[in-house]
């Protein structure tokens, strides 16, 4: 199984459009492919890949409950809670779950063992098919913080399939880097602004401490300077591909339409992208 993830380090560059277009111009093709989407706070690949859901499942995390008839109101839990998730007063204990990251620290030291862990529902993961394509999609619920176990579940239950393309959150944080953790090969997709560079180089930053294997993709690269050419160029970045800006494009991702419909050169493009990268893998 080769495991690819696009992620980019700011959100509006077309990361989504490479990562569904990817995972379909795969599966036209003949592979066996499975795209999941670990953009889970605001999943959108299934706007683009349409696929059909025929599984959902509920994604929970631990958070502490307190029995008040054991508690002496000592506030150890209080104390060793970094996230300041839990409140003792003079007479009660005040959970703030939302806050708690479940790290289990409150249970180990509660010298009453007056506290017990109660799942509660952070998200969801849906499953399905889209033109012979695996589909999977992470969802955070709304008012939720913690992306991370989402994305974790997300990956622990990735198909059998010879190519999973992993569409990661943008920015160069946990999220992000619980998505492309233990994956072949990084594509980030740039585009060629100022804006764009200063947040490629973060995200550099973050697939070279990682030790990923990555590529850059400059998307509307007709637009905008030269500055992200000459970066890579100096730090000896590979360009995997140069998509210049297509009107028809635009209009298709607007209306939720796949890109590689609208152009064959597109899915061509982004299969030979592939083929190139797989290429590298199975040599390591
Ligand atoms: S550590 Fe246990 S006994 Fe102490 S305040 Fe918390 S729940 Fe109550
Ligand atoms: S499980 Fe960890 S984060 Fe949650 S309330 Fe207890 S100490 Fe705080």
């Amino acid at each position: 199984m080769i495991k690819i993830s696009v992620a980019s380090g700011k959100g509006g560059t077309g990361k989504t459009t490479i990562a569904t277009n990817l995972a379909a111009a795969l599966s036209a093709r003949g592979k066996h492919v499975a795209y999941l989407d670990c953009d889970v706070e605001e999943p959108n690949g299934g706007i683009f890949l349409k696929p059909t859901i025929s599984a959902k499942s509920a994604v929970s995390v631990l958070v502490p409950q307190i029995d008040l008839e054991k508690c002496t109101f000592c506030g150890d839990c209080a104390a060793i809670c970094e996230f300041n998730a839990i409140a003792v007063l003079k007479d009660n204990v005040i959970v703030f779950d939302s806050l708690c990251h479940s790290c289990g620290g409150c249970y180990h030291v509660c010298p009453e063992d007056a506290i017990k862990e109660v799942p509660r529902q952070i998200g969801e993961i849906q499953i399905g098919a889209a033109n012979g394509l695996k589909f999977m999609e992470g969802r955070l619920n709304i008012g939720e913080s913690q992306a991370p176990p989402v994305t974790r579940q997300l990956k622990r239950g990735m198909p059998a399939s010879d190519i999973v393309i992993i569409d990661a959150p943008p920015g160069t944080s946990c999220p992000v880097i619980e998505a492309i953790s233990n994956t072949d090969y990084l594509i980030l997709v740039s585009e060629p602004t100022p804006f764009g560079l200063n947040d490629l180089r973060l995200a550099v930053g973050m697939a070279r401490e990682l030790k990923l294997p990555f590529g850059v993709i400059i998307n509307r690269s007709d637009l905008g300077d030269n500055l992200t050419e000459d970066y890579c160029k100096n730090e000896g970045i590979e360009i995997l591909l140069r998509i210049p800006f297509n009107r028809k494009i635009a209009e298709a991702y607007s209306d939720g339409r796949m890109a590689c419909h609208q152009s064959d050169n597109y899915g061509e493009n982004l299969y030979r992208l592939y083929e190139n990268i797989a290429g590298r893998i199975t040599n390591d």
